[in-house]
């Protein structure tokens, strides 16, 4: 009889502090031993021939938009995609979908859907929005992930901006919760604003869109934010920093002890400003895609280790709405496709800037899992998760229409080639990717709820 259920030889492990040549033993989903030359034997056993055995990505940031939107991606077709990026849990983000998640039941009710459809296992942010204050206790006890709320208008009019009194309100009963908020920091003042101010001269082109959405605008939100935070108490979660001036107002505030992490996506660390002039709405999103001097800012402060987390904000739509016959910039939809692209993302940086692939693990997996409180996620030890993602550096690849898994081709990351490959993706011991395949006939993903939520457990059948 076979002592475990898979057996994973050859790899090169990320284990948290070092790289090792192990054998990795997985038994009912979890890892049992990490060892050289394991003598024991398995159902399956797998030669890993040398690839990079990296733990499953965490993507915290993405958008499905189902229930109501799932033309635009849906929980099927994007946890496939992640999975085919080496992803074994999501977080999807609580606007997209009709109704958006600002109450219990329109929680309860997604979850339904991703625990019937998701290939990978999944947590869901819940709302901060004007007039659900109240709502956010029964969401925490529901087991929502974090809050997230928009300093800016969000582009969709169900889930709106919160204003002042919606955000203190909603820190200081997040810091009650002990959850943490995100928040889409961009000042609405200055961005809509600006936007006005563009209009009046019929002014539309990607550098008139860049100027609507400056670093101020930014750097702005998130001083205001940080100072909210300091007579809350609130835990903050800034997504997709994308300047400098941000990152520098984050870096003083936890100086200070406050209790904040941030987060950047791999699209300003690999494009620019440029990639908007040329491809067009593909490439735009907010905050922006920035210059290039702006970007290799960002990569500094990535390699000094600025950035608790990189996740892919992928935030998809029919590409109508991406308004390519009518080149107004301004009235396309904003949003990156490229859910499956982070760690490969990473990697490409990792091998071009010499970042070990110990800390491309930490902002993938490992700082995600502590920050979420998801115990049994985010590293390779034994006792965890059997979550991993196969890497091969033995071969580069090209995006393409054909390898992309998202419901809508088209992206900003379609003919870009990385120096590396996704060759196998496993979540809790099941093979959910192998080589350009998704195994269709995988078991489901599970709901992930943070571990310290009791109230959860109690209700778990509903
Ligand atoms: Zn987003």
């Amino acid at each position: 009889m076979a002592q475990y259920d898979l057996l994973l030889r050859n790899g090169l492990v990320v284990l948290p502090d070092e790289i090792k040549q192990a054998d990795i033993a997985v038994k009912d989903g979890k890892i049992m031993k990490i060892a050289a030359n394991l003598q024991d034997t398995g159902k399956q056993e797998l030669d890993a021939d040398g690839s990079y055995i990296f733990p499953g990505m965490i993507d915290i940031h993405v958008h499905f938009n189902e229930p109501g939107n799932e033309n635009w991606e849906g929980f099927e077709t994007g946890s496939k995609m992640i999975a085919a990026g080496g992803g074994t849990t999501f977080f999807d983000m609580p606007l997209n979908g009709i109704p958006s998640t600002v109450t219990k039941q329109a929680l309860l009710q997604k979850s339904k859907i991703g625990i019937q459809k998701s290939l990978v296992d999944f947590g869901l942010w819940g709302g901060l929005v004007p007039g659900h204050v109240e709502d956010l206790k029964e969401m925490a006890d529901s087991g929502v992930i974090g809050f997230k709320a928009f300093l800016s208008d969000s582009g969709n009019p169900e889930f709106e901006r919160a204003d002042d009194t919606t955000l203190l309100n909603g820190m200081k009963e997040i810091a009650a919760l002990g959850k943490v908020l995100a928040l889409h920091s961009e000042s609405a003042a200055i961005t809509d604003w600006l936007k006005v101010e563009k209009e009046k001269q019929g002014a539309r082109t990607a550098d008139d869109y860049l100027e609507t959405r400056p670093v101020l605008a930014e750097a702005e939100a998130v001083g205001h934010a940080i100072a909210f935070a300091k007579l809350t108490g609130c835990p903050l979660h800034f997504v997709h920093i994308s300047s400098e001036a941000a990152i520098r107002k984050i870096e003083a505030a936890k100086q200070e002890g406050m209790d904040i992490t941030a987060e950047t996506c791999p699209h300003y660390l690999l494009f620019s400003h440029e990639d908007l002039t040329v491809k067009g709405a593909v490439a735009k999103c907010a905050p922006p895609l920035r210059k290039p001097e702006e970007q290799q800012k960002l990569i500094q402060l990535l390699r000094e280790g600025k950035f608790d987390m990189i996740a892919s904000d992928h935030s998809p739509c029919p590409y109508e709405l991406k308004d390519p016959a009518m080149h107004n910039l301004f009235e396309a939809w904003g949003g990156i496709s490229g859910g499956q692209f982070t760690l490969l993302s990473l990697i490409e940086l990792a091998v071009k800037y010499d970042i070990p692939f110990t800390q491309v693990a930490k902002w993938t997996a490992e700082n995600p899992a502590n920050r979420f409180k998801l115990a049994e996620k985010g590293r390779i030890q034994e006792g965890k998760d059997a979550d991993f993602a196969i890497v091969s550096l033995k071969e580069a690849y090209t995006i393409s229409k054909d390898n992309f898994f998202a419901k809508h081709k088209e992206s900003l990351y379609i003919g870009h080639t990385f120096p590396c490959k996704i060759s196998m993706t496993i979540r809790r011991g099941n093979i959910l990717y192998e080589n350009g395949k998704i195994r269709e006939k995988a078991e489901r993903g599970k709901w992930l709820t943070p571990q310290d939520n009791t109230a959860v457990k109690a209700h778990t059948a509903v």
